[in-house]
């Protein structure tokens, strides 16, 4: 195992950068982690790397020369034409052409190319803006304009990385990931998701090479629930896949407080997961991923960088953190104008541990057993 620190990524261009007024991605995130984290002084300046940002060359592994080009284009004009739009999926509700939307996309691609390289000789990487799991060669897709994780995977591949695991936490599907990787038996998926919510895909069941995971998960998941799910299935077919490295991507969106789910974990069950899948391959990749309530979502991947450094979360933040988190608004969602106490105060949420439902038990079970017949 490695004795390098870890290493975080991440860019100013996220301050401040927002999808517009009425987007779940108008409010701040990675630049909450990058000013709690420095608030608690844990992120000195050896173990902080700028994300560069993508050329289009580099993103052509994966992404249409075409597609690349109208996103260029959106961003210089503002505005794209109904042909783009119907085409390449940009300038919807979704997946509007805000000021930023081919440079940030780009630098979080970015981040995630590095990321192999970086883990080329074994570490760990923390990149919290990567994690845009459904974004397609072609087009964007849920809020995603390119698929960092599918890059980062490519980037892996290239330094001679061959067996890689990529586990999902988010509460949508991996759509993109499972996209890319349906066919490939060297690359495990394992998605755990929202039943139901959109992109509406992920069906339980193991399919493609036999390494493609999915388990839809009910409204209410708590934490009781996920822990089986970690200790049942996540861990034991990661280890059972032997990878050479393990990339996660920890959406901050299957939280309870979360406006875009309907699950019910708290903070502790992604932490948890962090940690389990820590010392099962030389090489260690964590993304961000969704997360749409500016609290949770800055606690939340604060949180996993204390994991992935060993780091001791205070029980109450010390002022300047406080601060940090005091600052944040989210007055127009219903859910952000009396904010509780604790969102300020602590990063670690309060347990939310709960029955452990039969469907939930079942179809983990039938999921390993169907592993283990296409093993
Ligand atoms: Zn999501």
């Amino acid at each position: 195992m490695t004795q390098k620190q870890p290493l975080f990524l991440g860019h100013e261009i996220y301050r401040g950068s927002s999808y517009g007024d009425w987007h779940p991605l108008r409010v701040p995130r990675v630049s909450t982690v990058m000013d709690l984290s420095r608030a608690l002084g844990w992120l000195p300046a050896t173990q902080y790397r700028v994300s560069p940002r993508a050329k289009p060359a580099a993103l052509r592994v994966w992404h249409h020369p075409d597609y690349l080009e109208a996103l260029q284009r959106a961003e210089v004009q503002g505005v794209v034409t109904r042909a783009e739009r119907e085409r390449f999926n940009i300038g919807t509700p979704s997946n509007p052409v805000y000021p930023e939307v081919y440079r940030r996309p780009a630098t979080s691609a970015g981040g995630s190319l590095l990321a192999g390289e970086l883990l080329a000789e074994g570490g760990v990487v923390y990149h919290p803006a990567g994690g845009t799991h459904h974004g397609m060669p072609g087009r964007a897709n849920g809020f995603c304009y390119l698929n960092d994780p599918v890059l980062a995977i490519l980037s892996l591949r290239r330094q001679g990385v061959r067996r890689v695991a990529y586990v999902d936490i988010d509460a949508h599907h991996a759509d993109g990931v499972e996209h890319a990787f349906a066919e490939d038996e060297d690359v495990l998926m394992i998605s755990i998701h929202e039943v139901g919510r959109w992109p509406r895909t992920g069906p339980l069941g193991v399919t493609g090479r036999g390494t493609t995971v999915n388990l839809p998960v009910p409204r209410g998941l708590n934490d009781t629930e996920m822990a089986l799910i970690r200790d049942a299935l996540i861990v034991p077919l990661v280890e059972g896949f032997a990878p050479e490295a393990v990339v996660l991507q920890c959406g901050a969106d299957a939280v309870e407080e979360d406006p875009l789910s309907r699950l019910a974990l708290s903070n502790n069950a992604h932490w948890a997961i962090v940690a389990a899948l820590k010392y099962i391959a030389p090489r260690y990749l964590v993304l961000g991923g969704g997360g749409y309530n500016p609290w949770s979502v800055g606690r939340l991947w604060t949180g996993v960088w204390a994991t992935l450094n060993g780091f001791e979360l205070p029980d109450r933040l010390p002022g300047e953190a406080e601060h940090v988190l005091r600052a944040l608004t989210w007055a127009d969602h219903r859910r952000g104008r009396i904010p509780p106490k604790n969102w300020f105060t602590t990063l670690r949420d309060t347990p939310r541990e709960g029955e452990m439902r039969k469907d939930v038990a079942g179809d983990i079970a039938s999921l390993i057993r169907s592993a283990k017949m296409t093993a």
